[in-house]
């Protein structure tokens, strides 16, 4: 049992089923992302949560004690929305501590709690402002310090980001990711993007239509999706995937696709049991990263197998240069070093690290594990 847990948790409006059996522990001090594209049920979820929505079936618990009927009030949970839901005529300063006297808490308490929180965030010398005289990273500082100064058990975050220009959202991301390892509290967060639920879960839920598709560490979510849809959706460019069928080399499975020229590529899988698949189609997955020229190849790898191609264009973008080419029929994505020799039209030799690339059932689209 964790510290937050979802057990056979059903949401339904009228007849439609929105969320079907989401089953989630989180332990306690962790960081768990719901990730996943809009109107999958990411904040349904956390709103159910929070006690703004009912619960159809099933059972939310915090520390051992079933908070279905609870009032939010009282489940000592803290969330910062999207729109940070400010009070315009109140200060900074009152913002913060409009909850802690709403429960009761004594001035000098709350004056304790609210200089340690603004000196946390560094908004102390904002406190006696209106919300309408910050800027929008301040405002969401301002939203963030109030569900601080209030020591829940639990946190939430609803796309507490995606209001912030790009450069203050990578700088937030920084803050909050900070923010946890030093006071190491619980957090369910909602965002849509891929990249910040790699970058500050501890875990990730990575949710579509209603179900959890897989919840696992960053890098199993990376490295061993369950199926095509966890795949494609983590990771930018999104992971290449292919129609190949499993053939055998002097023993060995391989995967043979069409190259440019409709020549068949046969690539040497380190994945033994897709033997069983011999004869086969699968969708082979392979990662831009992991398709690069051989000097730039991972020295880790034990299979890194060359592939002459066809260079379609070249996108330089500074650190990286994004290669385009024609595999099995698809357009796909090679990430190659910024100073490598491709040129778009000619044949390169291709290096692809074998040892990362995944394999689908194309029926099912479920990932065939070793
Ligand atoms: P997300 O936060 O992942 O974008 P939501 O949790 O807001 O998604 O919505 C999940 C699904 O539930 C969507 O299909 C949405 O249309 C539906 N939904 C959300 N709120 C209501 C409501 N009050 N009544 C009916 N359907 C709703
Ligand atoms: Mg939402």
């Amino acid at each position: 049992m964790g510290f937050l847990d979802i057990s056979n948790v059903i949401k339904s409006y009228g007849k439609v089923e929105v969320l079907h059996r989401v089953d989630i522990a989180v332990e306690e001090g962790e960081f768990l992302v719901l990730v996943g594209p809009s109107g999958c049920g990411k904040s349904t979820l956390l709103n159910m949560i929070a006690g703004l929505e009912g619960i159809t079936s099933g059972d939310i618990s915090i520390k051992g004690r079933v908070i279905n009927g609870v009032h939010p009030s009282r489940r000592n949970i803290a969330m910062v929305f999207q729109s940070y839901a400010l009070y315009p005529n109140m200060t900074v300063g009152q913002n913060m501590t409009f909850g802690l006297e709403m429960h009761g808490v004594p001035k000098p308490e709350r004056d304790r709690a609210l200089a340690e929180v603004a000196k946390l965030l560094q908004i102390d010398h904002l406190l006696d402002r209106k919300p309408g005289q910050l800027s929008g990273g301040q405002r969401q500082r301002v939203a963030m310090g109030r569900a601080l100064v209030r020591d829940p058990d639990v946190f939430l975050f609803d796309e507490p980001l995606s209001n912030l220009d790009a450069k203050l959202r990578v700088d937030m991301r920084t803050e909050i990711k900070k923010l946890h390892q030093k006071l190491k509290t619980t957090i369910v967060y909602v965002t849509h993007d891929q990249i910040e639920a790699m970058t500050l879960s501890t875990r990730i839920a990575v949710m579509n239509k209603g179900y959890v598709q897989q919840l696992g560490t960053p890098k199993e979510i990376y490295d061993t999706p369950s199926n095509v849809f966890v795949a494609t959706f983590m990771g930018s460019p999104a992971m290449n995937i292919v129609p190949a069928k499993v053939v055998p080399v002097n023993g060995a499975p391989h995967a043979e696709v069409s190259g440019a020229d409709g020549k068949p590529v046969r690539l040497k899988f380190s994945q033994p049991n897709l033997g069983e698949w011999s004869g086969k189609d699968i969708l082979l997955g392979i990662r831009p990263e992991t398709i690069t020229d051989a000097e730039g190849a991972d020295r880790k790898s034990t299979n890194i197998v060359s592939m002459k191609n066809l260079a379609g264009v070249t996108e330089p973008a500074g650190s990286d240069t994004f290669v385009t080419m024609t595999l099995g029929g698809k357009d796909i994505v090679a990430r190659m070093s910024a100073d490598c020799e491709v040129r778009t039209g000619q044949q390169f030799d291709f290096a692809v690290n074998m040892e990362k690339a995944v394999a689908f059932d194309p029926q099912t689209e479920e990932r065939i594990r070793p």
